[in-house]
């Protein structure tokens, strides 16, 4: 144990769970039935009463190097008694600039140069689209205003991300920003089911922007904003040849590439960004969660070199003191910058990218084992990601996912689901040992569950 667990003489359930308005929750149910984390360490979470939780989805995709790490609980102690909080616009402090030159640095084929500071997903993808807006502006092409994102994308949860987003119920509420479309999901299970790793099938699809350049005319396109993997609709593996070609034809059209890596990036695919493990190059990276082992709240975009020269340097030359008119109150918060640099050098000296890609095979291999488990009609990996599709129960949808997700928690499991489809995404300290209870238990639950 590093120093986390579970807490000594800390109080069991508030005994009133009704004020809090839970964030993506059935609240009704959780009130009547709370699941309550009160610790973690490493691997594991501990309940409020006190039970074991092997941690399959690194919380939300987000705690690759496991909980309560020392090192990074550590950095932020002393970065909190030291400067608590500077202001971000006009003003800077050390960390930041500190933080942006190592994430340039690491950043994939060397062509990357700035990095943008938000504090969320959500925040990162809406400063990527407002950055491609005010590129092409800055570019002598105001005229590109069209955002492009997918069906089944998911970017968070801002009026921006749920416009190029495609899932249905962050949208049907909501409503989306005029002048967005989206191109054809990648999934198609009469070709693609039990497929380990990337799919044969499908490179074709990235034509469909095409289809939408000729629709709107392609220099009304500002980006395309795409996950490498989605992972909130169900972990869709892009297909072979895929971002290749979607690059291809941004390029031909001049449309700027945003990949979304904000379960992606930092070691999920066994590199540290997902564009590296595909060597794809895109226009700008969208980061979160894992930047900061999400300790503290933090997100950033990445920018390939020449944006942020464009950005600046046509503001310069129209005068005024602000080049882009975007940016919050905690861009670059100290303690955020302090867990992040803390982080990396987790990352970096326990070699955790390196592990998941050592142990990517043994993971594909237990996963597939599940074939033919009850209720299970796909099964798909690529890193230390994983999908499980299960039937749904007729006229039911997502109850069987509900319910299995409730009793690995009882079997001492955290996973996480989708509606009917189960993702794994544990932290990158795993061994060989977690992946096989993992997978023991998943069993387990599935056949217990009706
Ligand atoms: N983009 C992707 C690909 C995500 O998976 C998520 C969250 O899961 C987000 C954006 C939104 O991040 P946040 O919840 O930090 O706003």
């Amino acid at each position: 144990m590093e120093g986390g667990g579970l807490p000594t003489g800390f109080t069991a359930a508030p005994n009133d769970l009704e004020s809090h308005w839970m964030p993506f929750t059935w609240n009704r149910q959780f009130k009547h039935a709370p699941k309550l984390i009160a610790g973690a360490d490493g691997m594991t979470y501990y309940t409020h009463d006190g039970r074991e939780l092997l941690d399959g989805t690194a919380g939300l995709w987000c705690v690759n190097a496991g909980h309560n790490r020392s090192r990074i609980v550590r950095a932020v102690q002393e970065q909190v008694a030291t400067l608590d909080y500077a202001p971000s616009f006009q003003l800077g402090h050390p960390l930041a600039f500190q933080l942006a030159n190592q994430l340039v640095e690491m950043a994939p084929h060397g062509a990357f140069d700035h990095a943008f500071f938000a504090n969320s997903g959500s925040e990162a993808v809406d400063s990527a689209l407002k950055i491609a807006l005010a590129y092409h502006r800055a570019n002598g092409e105001g005229q590109r205003r069209r955002l492009i994102g997918r069906e089944r994308g998911y970017h968070g949860v801002g009026f921006g991300g749920i416009s190029v987003g495609g899932i249905v119920n962050n949208r049907r509420v909501f409503s989306e920003l005029p002048g967005t479309d989206h191109l054809r999901h990648t999934y198609a299970p009469e070709h693609q089911a039990f497929t380990r790793g990337q799919p044969e099938w499908g490179a074709h699809l990235a034509e469909d922007l095409e289809r939408l350049c000729t629709l709107h005319g392609g220099e009304t396109i500002a980006a395309v904003i795409v996950e490498p993997i989605a992972g909130s609709t169900g972990v869709l593996i892009p297909p072979q040849g895929y971002l290749e070609r979607l690059r291809e034809i941004c390029d031909r059209h001049g449309i700027l590439l945003i990949f979304d890596e904000v379960i992606t990036g930092f070691g999920r695919l066994g590199s540290s960004f997902a564009a590296e493990h595909f060597g794809v190059t895109p226009d700008m990276i969208t980061l979160a969660k894992g930047l900061t082992n999400g300790t503290v709240p933090m997100g950033a975009v990445l920018t390939r070199e020449g944006i942020y020269d464009t950005v600046t340097g046509a503001a310069e030359a129209a005068g005024g003191t602000i080049e882009l008119f975007h940016g919050y109150t905690y861009s670059g918060h100290p303690l955020a910058c302090a867990a992040a640099l803390a982080s990396l050098e987790v990352y970096k000296e326990e070699g955790l990218f390196g592990n998941a890609a050592m142990l990517a095979g043994h993971w594909e291999d237990a996963l597939h084992a599940l074939r033919g488990t009850a209720h299970v009609t796909d099964l798909r990996n690529l890193g230390i990601i994983a999908g499980i599709e299960l039937a749904p129960r007729p006229g039911a949808p997502g109850r069987r996912g509900y319910e299995a997700f409730t009793l690995a928690w009882e079997k001492g499991l955290l996973i996480r689901v989708t509606g009917d489809i189960i993702a794994l995404s544990p932290p990158l300290i795993l061994d060989e040992g977690h992946i096989d209870r993992m997978m023991q238990t998943l069993k387990e639950t599935l056949e217990a569950v009706d």
